[in-house]
């Protein structure tokens, strides 16, 4: 006859190649059809909340790589938690507003903004952010992850902003808004600020100047008369020049020259000698910078002082190290003189034109002001030197025209008043990694006041209004009329109404005498907007909480959302918006490069999820350390392919064995387990342990590892692979092959839900196949609890652990004698096997059938063999087997043929067919 016919073979429809690509569209769309996940949220109601509180990306262009990594580790903790004891919603967002829209509509598509009215731009950008954050939307959910995607939150709805005015008001009720001078990117000839996106770096000849301020009080260091050098290629900012400054941990020289003394970094006097064309000079002393503070200096042609500060922006790349600032018109300049109190001074208008506050200049402009200026100087001696250069210099990219740095007006938020308490917060928050804590920590310690106005279209208006003497009115009851009007109306009737109409019915101000109002037209910064989301989101939303329990975004977020969403809770509640924060690393390609256009190493994620499948680049999110930067590349993604295939065909081998076993019926009770199953038994719990501390502690690359690992080396290599001389040769009710089934069952539904948070289209394929399931998804269960094991006790753990170390040696000792040709197939080999000690002798007769778990024909145990070898705990003999290959069963046996009626198969394999299969014989 033949014995294939009464071996149980595994048999599974569950393919063998996931097909990912096409098969997992269908399976989402499945999802979303059937609810899956409100489903989630019905099961998990009444749980206790866990809040990961999404950052917006912005709405603009397609997805790459860093976005899904971003979404999908996001997704892990969402799903593992809605299966770990909490109720957990998943509220996708979207940043909305800002330039980066405004220039995608007025170069891209070419819009004319001139023939708009404001309300008809903003509402064109309304309708290009929401045709992005669908396409958007589209793609995140391709990657799988699981969330409330047809009520997201964003940032440009009614709801939004309204509650955004809310946190604006609320910040200046307290007094933490102001408006003030910052110096600003200036088009003169656009007549507006600027954003750093709308500045293009173009060649520019200017002059080059060197100017000796003369010093007025030394205070000890500097003799007066002494004269401080400092550099310029704008001369024309020296009228507006109140200051001079020092890096503190420079060394500076006092040089003298024929009768006159300068002050110059000392790096940086040999240049300056050269381009002065001094033949003699000599350094009569030397001094740390910032041992010159608050020296005073003249101006070199007003009445005025100059104050010598000290700042680390100084740097001994070109000029003298003694920076000439003017506060009006440089950033830096602007924050160093702040610290010493000293006020931005511009005298130059909206054209670029000096005003009365520059006498003598008045009425030029700017540019032509350079001649002026260094006329001027040389007049009154203290122009030392003059060349011109060509450099790269900032300009208007619409029209093509140099920019200035200019003082001017902006709202912003008083850091400094609430700089503490932000700082306590950031103690109170757990950090991951810890490093987080101190980045945030330093970043907020040093950070200045926060501009939040722009001179912009496309964003929230600074709910402000203006009283005929200019004085700018914020009252309760003002912003809570515009945060009314905005929640009914949106924000672009901020533009299309005028001021009166935009205040409460008959408001009155002593500001206003006529009762006439103004409005402000500067818009808030997009970091005010998402940095809004802990009071629009999490105090607003049904199922929300403030404080989230988690934020987690790129590293770059901790001087943007992380920062920005902890400054704005600080100042309204006093708490941080989160209780923990998590950051991932940036993406690089596989040698480490950034990605980029021009190396052509780009990987995008649409890519992978047509080639691969959504649940390799998933498996590669979980295999990665993403809390330092991450690499990847066609050769990664194999490798993670690889480790996938590992996973799928060790899941679909216990499939194929578990089809007739029906666990309510067949389920072998643990008491009655082998030693070995129960073994597998406690390192599956081992397993759930460390996977759920890992999930628990944010660490994916430990769980898909553990997991891993556990497929590959316990399962695979050993545990199922003995496993087939059972599930294949015994009958079909045989106790030891539902024991073995028993333990393939519990161990399969565990791995399935394991995996579940990271390859969630694979788990439910799988699901789908076992059977009497719980749920009708994974996603609808819950994970796994590490038990006790029934009879497994420390000492058995300790057995079992040396049983592995002894089956090494026999491993070991079976590959020698392969490679030795002895034995080609382990099956052929008889093995002598002697314990060197009484444990190994006593666990070795212990263990029934112990050849099975070798995977050999026969055992002989403890005869030392004369030609063993010894090895770590057992000495090992191997040698052919002299027996006949039984047929059905393929072990070398003495006792084939003894069954007469079945002369080719051993009498094991004959009991099992007379008593099971008489039927076909
Ligand atoms: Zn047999």
């Amino acid at each position: 006859m033949d014995y294939k016919e009464t071996l149980l073979m595994p048999k599974t429809k569950f393919p063998m190649r996931g097909n990912l690509p096409n098969k997992e569209p269908i399976r989402r769309e499945e999802w979303d059809k059937n609810k899956l996940y409100e489903k989630v949220q019905e099961r998990t109601k009444g749980r206790p909340l866990f809040i990961l509180h999404d950052g917006p990306p912005y709405a603009n262009g397609d997805l790459h790589i860093g976005h899904a990594l971003n979404k999908i580790l996001k997704d892990f903790i969402v799903r593992y938690k809605s299966m770990s004891g909490y109720h957990a919603p998943y509220v996708p967002g979207w940043d909305t507003h800002g330039l980066p829209i405004e220039t995608a509509l007025t170069k891209q598509k070419k819009i004319d903004r001139k023939k708009l009215s404001i309300a008809e731009f903003r509402q064109m950008c309304a309708d290009y952010a929401m045709e992005q954050l669908d396409n958007q939307r589209e793609q995140f959910k391709a990657m799988g992850v699981l969330g409330d995607w047809d009520n997201p939150y964003v940032t440009l709805t009614n709801e939004y902003e309204a509650a955004q005015i809310k946190v604006f008001g609320e910040m200046a009720k307290k007094g933490y808004i102001y408006k003030g001078l910052k110096p600003v990117y200036w088009s003169p000839s656009s007549e507006s600020a600027l954003a750093e996106a709308e500045i293009e770096y173009k060649d520019k000849r200017s002059p080059s100047i060197y100017v000796a301020y003369e010093v007025k009080d030394g205070k000890d260091v500097l003799e007066n008369g002494t004269n401080i050098i400092i550099w310029t290629t704008t001369p024309w900012t020296i009228p507006a020049s109140l200051g001079i400054s020092l890096h503190p941990d420079l060394t500076y020289a006092v040089v003298k020259v024929n009768s006159e003394k300068y002050v110059v970094a000392q790096d940086l006097l040999e240049q300056l000698a050269e381009d002065l064309e001094w033949e003699k000079y000599e350094v009569e002393k030397t001094f740390m910078g910032r041992h010159a503070e608050r020296i005073v200096a003249k101006h070199p042609f007003y009445d005025r002082d100059i104050l010598v500060m000290i700042g680390t922006h100084v740097t001994t790349e070109a000029g003298t190290g003694c920076v000439h600032t003017a506060p009006g018109h440089g950033e830096d300049d602007f924050y160093v003189a702040k610290k010493y109190g000293v006020e931005a001074f511009c005298p130059v208008d909206d054209r670029g034109y000096f005003t009365d506050e520059a006498p003598g200049f008045e009425g030029m402009f700017y540019d032509d002001a350079n001649k002026a200026v260094t006329e001027k100087l040389d007049e009154r001696d203290a122009l030392l030197h003059l060349t011109f250069i060509t450099h790269s210099y900032p300009h208007d990219w619409r029209t093509k025209q140099p920019t200035i740095f200019r003082a001017t007006s902006q709202w912003f938020a008083s850091i400094k008043d609430f700089r503490q308490d932000i700082l306590e917060e950031i103690k109170e928050v757990e950090w991951h990694p810890q490093w987080g804590e101190t980045r945030l920590y330093n970043m907020v310690r040093d950070r200045e006041d926060w501009c939040i106005s722009r001179q912009r279209t496309w964003g929230v208006p600074i709910p402000v209004f203006y009283g005929e003497d200019g004085t700018p009115i914020i009252t309760d009851e003002t912003i809570d009329h515009v945060s009314n009007l905005f929640r009914e109306h949106g924000s672009n009737i901020w533009f299309e109404w005028e001021a009166k109409d935009l205040l409460p019915d008959g408001f009155t101000s002593e500001h206003s005498p006529n009762g006439k109002f103004t409005k402000e037209t500067d818009i808030m910064d997009v970091w005010f907007d998402s940095g809004s989301s802990h009071e629009a989101v999490l105090l607003h939303r049904e199922d929300h909480r403030r404080p989230a329990d988690v934020y987690l975004e790129g590293s770059d977020q901790y001087r943007g959302w992380f920062n920005s969403s902890l400054s704005t809770a600080v100042a309204v509640t006093g708490k941080a918006p989160y209780k923990s924060v998590i950051s991932h690393g940036f993406v690089l390609d596989g040698d480490g490069r950034k990605m980029s256009k021009s190396l052509g190493n780009v990987i995008v994620p649409a890519d992978i999820q047509k080639q691969m499948g959504a649940d390799i680049l998933r498996l590669w999110v979980a295999s990665v350390d993403y809390q330092s930067d991450v690499r990847i590349s066609q050769d990664i993604l194999r490798q993670v392919s690889e480790g996938y295939r590992k996973i799928r065909n060790t899941i679909r081998f216990m499939l194929a064995n578990l089809v007739d076993f029906e666990p309510q019926k067949h389920t072998v009770e643990e008491a009655k387990l082998q030693g070995v199953d129960r073994y597998m038994l406690y390192r599956l719990q081992n397993l759930i342990k460390k996977v759920r501390v890992s999930y628990d502690t944010y660490d994916f690359a430990t769980v898909f590892q553990e997991i891993h690992n556990y497929i590959a080396i316990d399962l695979s290599a050993f545990y199922l692979d003995f496993a087939k001389d059972v599930l294949y040769i015994e009958a079909e009710n045989d106790e030891r092959r539902r024991s073995i089934q028993t333990v393939c069952y519990e161990t399969l539904v565990a791995l399935t839900k394991m995996l579940n948070p990271i390859i969630p289209h694979t788990t439910e394929e799988i699901w789908e196949y076992i059977n009497d399931v719980e749920a009708e998804y994974v996603q609808l269960t819950d994970m796994p609890e590490a038990r006790e094991i029934a009879n497994f006790d420390e000492a058995e753990r300790e057995k079992w652990t040396h049983f592995m170390k002894v089956r090494s040696d026999v491993l070991k000792s079976l590959e020698e004698a392969r490679n030795e040709k002895v034995i080609g197939n382990s099956l052929e080999a008889k093995v002598y096997i002697a314990a060197k000690d009484d444990a190994t002798k006593q666990l070795l007769e212990e263990i029934p059938n112990v050849h099975q778990l070798f995977i050999v024909s026969e055992t002989v145990l403890n005869e030392k063999h004369s030609k063993a070898k010894e090895y770590e705990h057992v000495h090992i003999y191997v040698k052919k087997h002299s027996g006949e290959k039984c047929e059905r069963c393929w072990m070398l046996s003495h006792t084939v043929g003894e069954n007469e009626k079945h002369a080719t198969i051993c009498t094991r394999c004959a009991d099992v067919v007379e008593e099971h299969y008489s039927h076909l014989v």
